[in-house]
């Protein structure tokens, strides 16, 4: 089992030291719990994906303690730095042209490197003790839902990793924002997350275009096998676009699990479960993948899950929703 250590100053030393010598170690971020090695160290880097059981043309999210450290392992344009200034250190990633310091085994061969300052405390410690950006994404065999605690972290890859930092829940609990912005026709939204896409565009004051290829809202559209499935739990999740009815629970039987936004009125039982009391999104986002978690351990059949509306954090919520999911229903 690897080590979860507190975030004493003694400790973080001993860590970026690690992470100097070419080891991995699991650090807490705002997002969701990473998997991180010396980002300019190509072997330690390989580890990772060993570690993950990721493939390696999926690249990794290099994370810096400051902007001087920006035109080390990337060529900033004016949007990457306007959007910078204002997100940064935050859950916004940028793609940009990358830099020949920053090795292949990172950015999947690509001449491009996706980068971000985040602003979990621990771990902006450890990125300047350590003095090397740090190549990290989530803490978590391939495929699966993503660790928001040291303790998820613990249960996927506590046979992989030595060294887990333990800097509490997550606090904003979905990957970040990736924008690209290596197109000179324009930046394009590749993932959804907590920066969301009309404040990216009140930014650079411009329309930004959207993901491509999968239908963000058109639900229905979606068939299984579609999807690229991600973040997935093992239990068979069905989605509603509406509100879960009370008719449709007390139709059901016990080993379905049903799963609303807000605590839900008229209905209760050890199979109902809420995200946020009141169904604020971002109390949804912070809780959802560890619900997913407990629910997948509890072994019932079926997860029916209600999807989010309004956009901003909703985009995000669902689209990590739709990937985990096998059919959608309820349209
Ligand atoms: P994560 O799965 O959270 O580690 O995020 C990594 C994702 O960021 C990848 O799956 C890509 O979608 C994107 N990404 C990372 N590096 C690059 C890159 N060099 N060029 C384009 N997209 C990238
Ligand atoms: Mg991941």
């Amino acid at each position: 089992m690897s080590r979860i250590h507190r975030g004493t100053p003694r400790n973080l030393a001993r860590l970026a030291r690690l992470l100097r010598a070419g080891e991995l170690v699991a650090v807490p971020t705002e997002t969701v719990y990473g998997l991180a090695a010396n980002a300019l160290d190509a072997p330690a880097c390989r580890q990772i994906f060993a570690a993950k059981g990721r493939p390696a043309h999926d690249p990794l999210i290099v994370h810096l303690h400051s902007l001087a450290q920006l035109a080390d392992v990337a060529e900033p344009n004016a949007d990457a730095l306007k959007l910078a200034r204002k997100f940064w250190p935050g859950p916004l990633t940028l793609v940009l042209p990358k830099k020949p310091a920053v090795p292949d085994i990172v950015t999947a061969g690509l001449p491009s490197v996706a980068v971000r300052i985040p602003s979990h405390p621990l771990f902006r410690r450890l990125l300047k003790l350590a003095g090397v950006p740090l190549a990290a994404p989530s803490a978590n065999p391939f495929g699966y839902v993503s660790p928001t605690t040291a303790q998820h972290v613990q249960s996927g890859l506590g046979r992989k990793i030595r060294h887990i930092l333990d800097g509490g829940p997550c606090a904003i609990g979905l990957e970040s924002t990736i924008l690209d912005l290596r197109d000179p026709r324009g930046p394009r939204l590749l993932r959804p997350g907590a920066v969301t896409k009309s404040e990216i565009e009140r930014v650079l004051g411009r329309k930004i275009r959207g993901p491509k290829k999968r239908a963000a809202r058109g639900v229905a559209q979606l068939a299984p096998g579609m999807l690229a499935r991600h973040y997935s739990p093992r239990t068979p999740i069905t989605l509603h676009r509406r509100r879960i009815s009370r008719a449709a629970v007390e139709q059901g039987t016990d080993r379905a699990a049903w799963v609303f936004l807000a605590k839900p009125q008229g209905v209760a039982g050890k199979n109902i479960f809420w995200l946020d009391p009141h169904g604020a999104l971002p109390g949804v986002a912070r809780r959802l993948f560890h619900l997913l978690r407990r629910l997948d351990e509890k072994g019932f059949a079926r997860l029916h899950v209600e999807l989010a509306s309004g956009g901003g954090l909703a985009d995000a919520i669902n689209d990590r929703l739709l990937r985990a999911a096998a059919t959608v229903d309820g349209t």
